[in-house]
């Protein structure tokens, strides 16, 4: 029997978020050929996030795990995106972060001799103050940050993807995979491999259901700032994200309990209480939303092989840092299925392998 090349792929990507986009993007441009599944009526952590990128995080002024590494490169397949998809995507602005007292002032003063974080802080002479918060500690401006549009992001990508035939929206259920030593078959596609790239929704997924996933419910605010000055993000216990003209968004809340996508009361008064002290000009709010962070037990993503299925993948566990994780890991993911270069193992699901035979 003749095979029919039209439905044989490479790699069938479940899931168009982050995780799955990028994925998709890295494997087209190195010549595959990808089908990408996604099921829109379905809740995403992507389309929530408010896609801030911050090389310096907490009290402890803690610079992001590999934050040397994939913060270029996060700006790197950004800007590529950008050009290819005729589209503003990733903003570099700075975050300020003012100090809640002179103790927090003295703290964060003397972390800025640390040679590894210097170059993630602004130069006291070049600092920009925003006008529209309290600053009456002063503060400090991190630099090589900003902020990426996912919503524009997702939906070019979704564009670009539909146009080419790489895109079918549809549900996907792992129970319609039919595996064989050659290839594995969906539906009347036949693939190489299947990557499943189902953010939190991976847990109801049979064949990685035993995976340590510590999921994290989040909320944001959209909020009209009056009189806001400038496109810096502020950053004290809750980040205030300038998007557009008077339009920011305020988040977010961290909860391990109630994991559902509904927004609650509870998270909005969280949230105002903690941006009311800081700004000194009205505001109104216009929006709130829910989505729950696909987290793993150690905070590290989660990718690689099934242990008993050869051909089927997973890219997940990107928790509360997608947008920086997603477009290097995606790479590593890429150059493992393609070039079989080896996975780190501070990300490789080997390191869970004890709890699947367990
Ligand atoms: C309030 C909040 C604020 C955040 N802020 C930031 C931030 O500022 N910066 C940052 O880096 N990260 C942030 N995050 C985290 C970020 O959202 C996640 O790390 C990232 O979005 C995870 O992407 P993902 O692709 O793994 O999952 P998702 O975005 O959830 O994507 C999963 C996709 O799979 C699809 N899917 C799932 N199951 C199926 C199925 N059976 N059939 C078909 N399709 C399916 C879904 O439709 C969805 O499109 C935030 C998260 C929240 C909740």
């Amino acid at each position: 029997m003749t095979e029919n090349l039209d439905s044989f792929y490479d790699y069938l990507i479940v899931g168009q978020g982050i995780a799955g986009t990028s994925l998709a993007w890295h494997l087209h441009n190195s010549g595959k050929k990808i089908l990408v599944v996604n099921d829109s009526s379905l809740p995403s952590s992507s389309k929530v996030a408010a896609g801030i990128f911050n090389p310096l995080t907490g009290k402890k002024l803690v610079k992001t795990w590999l934050a040397d590494d994939i913060f270029p490169y996060a700006q790197t397949f950004y800007s590529g995106l950008e050009e290819k998809l005729d589209a503003k995507i990733i903003h570099q602005t700075s975050i300020y972060r003012p100090f809640r007292s002179i103790e927090e002032q003295n703290s964060y003063l003397s972390r800025t001799s640390d040679p590894g974080i210097a170059s993630y802080i602004q130069d006291t002479k070049r600092e920009i103050i925003p006008e529209h918060v309290h600053t009456p500690y002063g503060g400090m401006e991190v630099i090589q940050s900003g902020w990426v549009d996912l919503p524009v992001l997702l939906e070019k990508s979704t564009e670009y993807f539909t146009k080419n035939n790489l895109l079918l929206e549809a549900p996907f259920d792992a129970k319609d995979l039919i595996f064989s030593e050659e290839h594995v078959i969906w539906k009347d596609k036949t693939f190489d491999k299947v990557i499943l790239c189902q953010g939190y929704l991976a847990k109801d997924n049979k064949y990685f259901s035993w995976l340590p996933f510590t999921p994290v419910k989040g909320e944001i605010l959209e909020v009209e700032i009056e009189n806001i000055t400038g496109d810096q993000i502020v950053n004290q216990g809750i980040f205030i994200l300038p998007v557009s003209g008077t339009a920011c968004r305020v988040g977010a809340t961290y909860s391990w309990e109630n994991l559902n996508w509904e927004i609650t009361e509870i998270a909005r008064e969280e949230l105002e209480e903690k941006l009311k002290p800081i700004l000194k000009v009205p505001y109104k709010i216009s929006g709130q939303s829910a989505g729950i962070r696909p987290s793993s037990h150690d905070r590290r993503p989660m990718l690689g092989i099934h242990p008993d299925q050869p051909r089927l993948g997973i890219f997940n566990g990107l928790g509360t840092k997608g947008v920086t994780l997603a477009p290097f890991f995606a790479k590593e993911l890429a150059e493992y299925l393609v070039h079989h270069k080896e996975l780190s193992e501070a990300v490789n699901i080997k390191r869970y392998f004890s709890l699947y035979f367990r």
